[in-house]
């Protein structure tokens, strides 16, 4: 589904990813973690072409992202983005905010459009919600609003961008829910995290990055009880 080999990132004289591989299978849930500034954000965002790399090779469904020729709009239908801050339309409602893109991007109409966005914030367990404004909703709900908003995009993978580092910690869990139902549902998700009980629950594969390497990878179960690296060893014991 997404497939990662040898890439090269750098901003100016910057280097800051030196050589990633990974594979997202359909279906898998991968959580990246790793020190602040070691390239986890630019990673995720080369996926969906926000950055570009210089060398290397990212294929989302067997395209070739770092193609000049890439149609960026028809990636970006396949892989939707949530990111720490929400940037919902502030006057627009719930609904407006899930049902815009369907409509102005997928050329839904409105009918169709309104009645997936409903049931997509009825699913993020929103009800009733539709006609609030982002102001009008907590930092968890409005999050809500943007997972389904990207939801309405019916992507093939979603990337998530630290979605609960700017919330309240009693909204932390209810996001964490609703990622944890699409990951049940199927969804294909690569998540950067700080959310560690959640990435041992829900992920398939750990990846540990550090100065823009995969330093150590595995699944939960192995990687958070036998790392085997010292940098991952001593990241784990500052966070765990
Ligand atoms: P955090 O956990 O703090 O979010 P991160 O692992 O997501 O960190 P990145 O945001 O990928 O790290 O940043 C990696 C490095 O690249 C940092 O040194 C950062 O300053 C630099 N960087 C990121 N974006 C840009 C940019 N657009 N221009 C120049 N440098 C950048
Ligand atoms: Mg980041």
């Amino acid at each position: 589904m997404v497939s990662l080999k040898d890439v090269h990132k750098s901003f100016g004289d910057l280097k800051v990813l030196n050589g990633v591989s990974l594979d997202v299978m359909k279906g898998d849930v991968i959580c990246i973690i790793g020190p602040s500034g070691s390239g986890k954000s630019t990673l995720i965002r080369c996926v969906n072409a926000l950055n570009d790399i210089q060398q290397g090779s990212i294929l989302v469904e067997g395209q070739e992202v770092n193609d000049p020729k890439l149609d960026k709009l028809e990636l970006r239908k396949k892989v939707g983005m949530v990111f720490q801050q929400y940037n919902l339309f502030p006057h627009k409602t719930a609904l407006q905010n899930v049902m815009m893109a369907p409509v102005r991007v997928l050329k839904q109409d409105r009918a169709s459009a309104e009645a997936a966005a409903r049931a997509l914030i009825k699913k993020v367990r929103l009800e009733g919600k539709e006609d609030a404004f982002p102001g009008e909703l907590s930092g968890g709900q409005q999050q809500r609003v943007a997972i389904a908003r990207s939801l309405a995009m019916q992507p093939d993978v979603i990337l998530f961008d630290e979605v609960t580092a700017a919330l309240d910690p009693e909204t932390v869990g209810e996001v964490l829910q609703t990622i944890k139902d699409l990951a049940e549902e199927g969804m294909t998700c690569i998540l950067v995290t700080h959310e560690m009980a959640f990435a041992r629950e829900v992920a398939d594969h750990i990846y540990f990055t550090d100065r823009g390497v995969i330093v150590e990878h595995g699944p939960p179960g192995t990687f958070f009880t036998n790392a085997q690296d010292p940098r991952t060893k001593e990241f784990l014991s500052q966070i765990l």
